[in-house]
């Protein structure tokens, strides 16, 4: 149960923009979560979650052949957060670029060996037990891994 708090960090959110991918679901022996930018695996299977729609279950057969790892150094994750600011199309009021919520998230980006990443992606990793980034190309996604699963975080540029 105490890996299912990470998995809600890694959904899709607005849920109405790719519902399949706003709750954890099952591929293969593990549960997945993932909004296109970040992914986690968790083999730990009796969390709740959903099966997961054939298209994105293809798209992750040709995601994991594509992207064999972890490989490549090894890094530690620096402490990071996500950085709400006020939304500037509406100051505030709420529009359809911020959801209505008024805030959008500040992109930061963080400096890993040779990779850059946005800070609010490296801030779900934060907590995992024994995480560690796994960098094999600055412009590919890297491998995460942690006690109980692994994942990718695409880099940004
Ligand atoms: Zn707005």
């Amino acid at each position: 149960m105490e890996l299912y708090k990470f998995l809600e960090r890694f959904v899709q959110i607005p849920a109405d923009y790719r519902p399949d991918l706003a709750h954890p679901f099952f591929y293969n022996d593990a549960i997945v979560a993932t909004d296109g930018f970040a992914l986690i695996r968790v083999y730990q299977l009796g969390l709740p979650c959903k099966p997961g729609s054939a298209r994105y279950i293809n798209h992750l057969d040709s995601l994991f052949a594509a992207t064999p790892g972890p490989c490549g150094e090894q890094y530690d994750v620096p402490q990071c957060e996500e950085h709400r600011v006020t939304c500037s199309d509406c100051n505030g009021i709420g529009c359809e670029e911020c959801d209505g919520t008024g805030e959008v998230i500040e992109y930061k980006k963080i400096a890993i060996g040779p990779a850059l990443f946005n800070e609010h992606l490296l801030a779900r990793l934060n907590g995992l037990p024994n995480c560690k980034l796994h960098i094999e190309h600055p412009q590919r996604p890297a491998w995460f891994t942690f006690t109980g699963g692994d994942g990718l975080i695409m880099p940004t540029f």
